[in-house]
């Protein structure tokens, strides 16, 4: 990659101020094969490394993380607006990530016996080779630990194609590969704009591929690799619901919904972007959310006390905006916020919009920024039927002092993760991961960690034996 002064499409743009801070020169088909070549000799070294070896390295990342933090932190800021201390916090989730897989991948990845009447039989886990992985900018370094940790762990060789908006961080990541002693060639990124990814996944050399990202990118993704063959795994949208039951406790679901509505710009695919609430308490709960609201200081997310920054890019903001006033138009409620803010950058007011109904386009889409949707329901079946609504199946969570009932409650939604009393979150050993457009595949945990390994049998008996 090369720093350049011609227009391009990868580049650093504060969205604090909209002022572009670095462009980056899109790399060559040439270049980006010849990353992939030496991606598929590197894996030819890597995949009979041994399990001490790459976990001596995984630790170092994780050290090396750790003790950039704050370089790491303000980097992500800079480039897509973050709250800096939600932005260190990535940083240390990530150190997390790469400590577990060190710790844990050797047992995860043993000799698995399977139970046989005679003889032997077991299951033998074996790395595939170069994993194509496609980030959003999101969580800058997250989204590329949550592939990477795992699969190179595994064994793999990785080529990152990071979203255009974030390559300063993409560039630090593959520093630290390095700088922790990966081998050339087993981490490399791949400068190149979204839309030119397709080709690349029919290159021979790359075995399977993995996107975290939009709908359409997931299915163009997805497709150019059915076309070839390939596993894929895809984590898309979603937009969460949060059924809050006659027994909770409302203030604290309230501040639970607005932490989490509003965290990273209101831009987490797990954020909490539905609250469904039960009748009985629906007017206390509006009432401890406007408090809520109240509390958010919108500014600089370099500034210790902002609890809300800019959204990732003026597209972003204007596309929020948009998805707002189109629902106002269709005759929702728009209670609190609904505008940009009369100030330099991407901020857009935090928003709360209630009434909205099934004819409306906002029943059924991701609002990827910092609004808030809120629902009032009659009976859990009507809070069921209004969860499960949508097209994605991500996260979930379900709020009531009776664990017991939320857990049941919680089985009956559409979605991979559900979380009782606490905003949909993120730990290595929790599988990751969505069902219905949110897409398929596990990331985390062991369930990730064999997403793209051969589980290969093998079978020791005799012609002479019965089966
Ligand atoms: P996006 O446009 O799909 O971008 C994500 C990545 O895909 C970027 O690297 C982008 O590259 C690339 N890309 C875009 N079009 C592509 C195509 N046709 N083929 C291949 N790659 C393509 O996503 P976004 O809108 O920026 O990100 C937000 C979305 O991601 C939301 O829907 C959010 O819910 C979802 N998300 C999901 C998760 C999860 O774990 N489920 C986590 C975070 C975000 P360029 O930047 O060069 O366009």
């Amino acid at each position: 990659m090369s720093n350049t002064t011609k227009s391009s499409s990868i580049k650093s743009v504060n969205p604090f101020n909209n002022e572009v801070v670095k462009e980056f020169e899109a790399m060559s088909k040439e270049q980006v094969s010849s990353i992939i070549d030496k991606a598929d000799e590197a894996f030819k070294k890597w995949k009979h490394s041994s399990m001490e070896e790459r976990s001596t390295i995984m630790h170092k990342v994780a050290s090396l993380m750790r003790d950039k933090k704050e370089e790491l932190g303000k980097l992500a800021t800079l480039e897509m607006g973050k709250v800096l201390a939600q932005a260190i916090g990535e940083v240390k989730i990530c150190s997390a990530i790469f400590d577990y897989y060190a710790d844990n991948a050797a047992e995860f990845l043993a000799d698995k016996p399977l139970k046989v009447p005679h003889g032997e039989a077991f299951l033998s886990y074996e790395p595939i080779g170069v994993i194509l992985s496609v980030q959003p900018w999101n969580f800058p370094f997250y989204q590329i630990t949550r592939s990477a940790a795992a699969h190179i762990t595994a064994g793999n060789t990785m080529v990152l194609k990071h979203a255009s908006n974030v390559p300063q961080c993409a560039q630090m990541m593959e520093d630290i590969f390095r700088e922790a002693g990966l081998p050339d060639g087993v981490y490399t990124n791949l400068f190149v704009s979204g839309k030119d990814i397709e080709p690349i996944v029919a290159n021979p050399k790359i075995k399977a591929v993995t996107l975290t990202g939009s709908e359409p990118a997931g299915a163009s993704i997805a497709t150019a690799a059915a076309k070839v063959v390939k596993k894929s795994t895809l984590e898309l949208g979603g937009s969460d619901p949060f059924i809050v039951l006659e027994d909770a406790d409302v203030a604290l679901a309230a501040k639970t919904a607005v932490q989490g509505r509003m965290a990273n710009g209101g831009q987490v695919c797990t954020s909490p972007k539905r609250m469904i609430v039960a009748a009985s308490i629906y007017d206390e709960f509006l009432s401890k959310t406007k408090e809520a609201f109240e509390q958010i200081k919108v500014g600089n997310p370099m500034d210790a006390d902002t609890t809300l920054g800019p959204l990732s890019s003026e597209k972003a903001a204007e596309d929020v905006l948009a998805q707002i006033q189109k629902a106002a138009e269709q005759g929702a409620n728009i209670a609190l916020g609904g505008k940009r803010m009369d100030r330099p950058g991407a901020f857009l007011e935090p928003t709360l919009v209630t009434d909205i109904t099934q004819e409306m386009d906002m029943y059924v889409e991701e609002v990827f920024g910092p609004v808030m949707m809120l629902y009032k329901y009659e009976t859990l079946e009507e809070a069921l039927e209004i969860a499960n609504a949508t097209p994605f199946g991500l996260g979930g969570t379900v709020f009531g002092t009776d664990t017991k009932k939320a857990v049941e409650v919680a089985r009956k939604v559409d979605s991979g993760m559900v979380y009782i009393n606490h905003a949909t979150s993120v730990a290595p050993q929790l599988p990751f991961g969505g069902t219905k457009h949110s897409g398929y595949g596990r990331e985390h945990a062991i369930e990730g960690l064999l997403e793209f390994v051969n589980i290969k049998m093998i079978r020791t008996t005799s012609p002479d034996k019965p089966f």
